[in-house]
């Protein structure tokens, strides 16, 4: 009996293929909780921050709430941006920011491939105020910031646990997108990694809500992207969901010839623009959509961690498995 235990512990702690156990892939993926989404969201969108508009004082509260939690989680800030904070001049914003405003980028160092990177990203800018009124921004995108937030601490403990990612991760708030996708912008014209060793932009805006579409249905996201540049990406994230999240993946906004165009309409464009596949996370729109009624008290959480479930399962995919993502254009 006790041998027979013994075996068993023996089987079942040790990696096989140098791959981490499910079992622990999915405890670090369920340390993705409501309770802490909400922690975050609730306080990216509270009324404090007066809409954290791109450049206003308030905005700054954002930014040291981030930056204290990365320097809490002991994530790895880059070298030439020792605060987390790559500072933006105002000028760069085209007239549109009153002050200079940061991009927040913290990582992971990859074990067996560290100058290749993955980047899970989300802005962190919204709207501001218009007289009295703030505009929360919520799920636009309190949402994907808090999500980002949880993707980190789970990629973390996996790390403190001996799991960490064989690729880098690099977590980055990005400023400025409400006002014309500038902190995105910004990132590529100065990158922490260099672009030809960036296997892809995981882009999450606006998570936390549940469309018309979809009300009473089946839980879902829609995803944008996917197969543009990679169809190896896409069946990545297909296989992925089907294994781990089982959510509806829905395509709707994908089409080439979307009237939305919501493809160009996030950070992730600028990462697509030069030719680094990407995916955008995506709840549809609503009717409080920019306006000063998207509140947290509207935010259904329980989807928000699923899809960040999601999130994480890809990511940790694309930073462990052996091969780079194959392009479309290198198909032979
Ligand atoms: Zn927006």
């Amino acid at each position: 009996m006790l041998f027979m235990a013994f075996t068993i512990l023996a089987c079942g702690s040790g990696k096989s293929d140098g791959n981490v156990k499910e079992s622990n892939k999915i405890k670090y993926a369920n340390q993705i909780n409501t309770e802490d989404l909400k922690e975050h969201l609730f306080l990216l969108s509270s009324d404090i921050l007066e809409g954290r508009k791109t450049g206003e004082k308030r905005q700054k509260l954002a930014v040291n709430y981030l930056t204290a939690y990365y320097e809490h989680l002991g994530l790895t800030a880059p070298n030439d941006y020792p605060d987390y904070i790559q500072m933006i001049p105002q000028e760069f914003f085209n007239n549109r920011s009153n002050g200079p405003s940061p991009n927040i980028l913290a990582y992971i160092e990859g074990s067996e491939f560290p100058n290749e990177v993955v980047i899970i990203s989300a802005h962190y800018d919204h709207l501001g105020m218009k007289g009295d009124e703030v505009y929360n921004g919520a799920d636009d995108n309190a949402s994907g910031s808090s999500a980002v937030m949880e993707l980190a601490q789970s990629f973390q403990m996996a790390k403190k646990q001996g799991n960490g990612p064989k690729r880098s991760i690099l977590f980055i708030h990005f400023t400025g997108e409400e006002i014309g996708l500038f902190g995105s912008k910004y990132y590529i014209e100065n990158p922490v990694f260099s672009l030809d060793s960036t296997i892809v932009d995981l882009n999450i805006d606006m998570v936390g809500r549940i469309d018309d579409n979809y009300k009473g249905k089946k839980d879902y996201v829609y995803l944008i992207g996917t197969n543009r540049l990679s169809e190896d990406l896409h069946e990545l994230s297909e296989n992925t969901n089907k294994k781990y999240t089982n959510l509806k993946l829905d395509y709707t906004y994908n089409i080439g010839d979307d009237p939305n165009n919501y493809y160009e309409r996030s950070d992730h464009y600028n990462f697509a623009k030069n030719n680094i596949p990407i995916i955008f996370y995506f709840n549809g729109s609503h009717e409080d959509y920019h306006r000063i009624t998207d509140t947290a008290d509207k935010i259904n959480f329980d989807i928000l961690a699923l899809r960040t479930r999601l999130v994480f399962y890809t990511a940790w995919e694309l930073a462990n498995r052996d091969e780079r993502l194959v392009l479309n254009a290198d198909k032979k």
